[in-house]
């Protein structure tokens, strides 16, 4: 952590904390929500937003969670879990020491969001059926649909084979089964996450020129975040949170 680093508390014996930038994201995100709920009053969708932001945060940490305490179950610990500008980060204090634990830990938190999604999917059911019909149930079920769309987001979008990406740790620890070299696999899988960062580099410009629409220039600032990250050992998590109408939205 670093001194941009605000401390919140202890979650399993982990810090958890976000970093400076992480309230960029959160004002950024409460704003969007806000904007795109725009047929409620004003201080109403302002506090909605705010709430959907905070449903993302938790949705962060429980994915970062996941990755920490599967790692503590193979005698890894996790000193930290920080969030920040482009997602969460849970710093583990060694890399596990075979490819089939790497694969575990690094599939892990993905899987924590789908199952996330899948309750949210349950619960939205189960409270639509339950609740009579009003603004009560209205906002239950956008907040539902948002929770269903930023954790199917952040499990599809990080397990893509993009090191280090999750998704890019599993291709890792196969390479690694295969080879039984941690760092041929470690270049390798690398040389896959380069290819993907110049991808999503190359499809933000596109996409921005075609469009006009600027917010999508955040997959030029993430791919190029990826590529200067490509070797890093933090198991970092990227999110790309989602407006309740659906539309991927530039943020975090
Ligand atoms: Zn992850």
């Amino acid at each position: 952590m670093t001194r941009q680093t605000l401390v919140l508390g202890r979650l399993f014996d982990i810090r958890v904390g976000v970093h400076v930038s992480w309230l960029a994201v959160y004002a950024f995100m409460t704003i969007a929500l806000a904007r795109a709920l725009g047929m409620l009053p004003q201080p109403e969708a302002y506090a909605f937003g705010a709430v959907c932001a905070l449903a993302l945060f938790a949705s962060v940490v429980a994915h970062e969670l996941a990755h920490a305490l599967v790692a503590r179950r193979f005698g890894v610990r996790t000193s930290a879990i920080t969030l920040f500008l482009f997602g969460g980060v849970a710093t583990l204090e060694d890399e596990p020491s075979t490819p089939r634990t790497d694969a575990l830990v690094a599939l892990a938190g993905p899987a924590m969001s789908a199952a996330l999604a899948v309750l949210g999917l349950v619960l939205m059911v189960g409270l639509d059926r339950a609740l009579p019909g009003g603004a009560l149930r209205d906002a239950l079920g956008l907040l539902g649909t948002y929770v269903v769309l930023a954790n199917g987001v952040l499990a599809g979008f990080n397990i893509l084979p993009a090191y280090p990406m999750d998704g890019g740790r599993v291709l890792r620890a196969l390479i690694w089964r295969r080879t039984r070299n941690r760092d041929a696999a470690t270049n390798a899988a690398s040389r896959v996450g380069i290819a993907f960062a110049l991808l999503f580099v190359a499809a933000g410009v596109l996409v921005v020129a075609a469009t006009h629409e600027l917010l999508y220039g955040w997959y030029v600032i993430l791919g190029a975040f990826l590529l200067r990250q490509g070797s890093s050992q933090e198991r970092a998590t990227r999110t790309t949170p989602v407006t309740p109408d659906g539309e991927a939205i530039a943020a975090a």
